[in-house]
């Protein structure tokens, strides 16, 4: 059974998405802060955490950074409480998959949960992938080149997986935010954003990032791998 865990400390909200998440056939585990939910997501491997940006002590950013250092890739669709703070978390390199803002709908929720497992279920089972001086391993979340350990960013590791199961092809930048960023809500990541994020991973992966050989601009369109 699918695994979710809930960390959120408004008790009313935690048990409505208890309820409501067992109702859809999921096993859910709940957190009351960012303690209990790193606790708790060590000892059950959730698929997937549904984690609250406000939280009393630990902030749920902190809990997310904490997940990725630890290498751990489990799908996390953040909680805020205002548009507001969308800005914010879209402009930094957070590692979420996906977000909700309250007051959202059951329906909503439930949509970005399936999307979200759907996106990691398919993509998940790359392996390892070496291209070049570049290995990635997809399962440990590791990455080299020449023989060196670089940092990739769980993002970055998103639009590896893209770029390799469209290997050749020109893949459009709104394809990359859908895919990678998957936000279908109010507030649009644009596509200035796969540009920034691009522009990183080249400089983490390319020799030369004036002349690209794995990830290729299609000018004007997207961008296209090579490896
Ligand atoms: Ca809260």
């Amino acid at each position: 059974m699918t695994k979710i865990l809930v960390i959120e400390d408004e008790p009313d909200m935690r048990y409505g998405l208890e309820h409501n998440l067992r109702f859809e056939g999921y096993d859910v585990y709940l957190a009351e802060d960012g303690a209990q939910g790193l606790e708790v997501a060590r000892k059950v491997s959730p698929d997937l955490i549904l984690l609250d940006i406000m939280l009393p002590g630990m902030s749920g950013m902190e809990v997310l950074e904490r997940l990725r250092k630890s290498k751990s890739g489990v799908p996390i669709i953040l909680v805020t409480a205002k548009s507001q703070e969308m800005d914010k978390i879209i402009g930094l390199e957070t590692g979420a998959d996906d977000y909700v803002t309250k007051p959202f709908s059951v329906k909503e929720l439930l949509a970005r949960i399936s999307a979200v497992l759907r996106r990691f279920s398919v993509e998940d089972d790359i392996g390892v992938y070496e291209f070049g001086d570049i290995k990635l391993d997809f399962t440990n979340l590791e990455a080299k080149k020449g023989g060196k350990p670089i940092e990739l960013t769980h993002r970055e590791f998103e639009m590896m997986k893209l770029f390799i199961k469209t290997k050749g092809e020109i893949i459009s930048r709104n394809v990359l935010l859908d895919k990678v960023w998957g936000y279908d809500g109010d507030v649009q990541p644009t596509t200035r954003t796969v540009d920034t994020h691009i522009a990183k991973l080249r400089k983490k992966i390319e020799d030369s990032t004036e002349n690209p050989r794995w990830i290729i601009t299609a000018h004007r369109v997207g961008y296209r791998f090579m490896g």
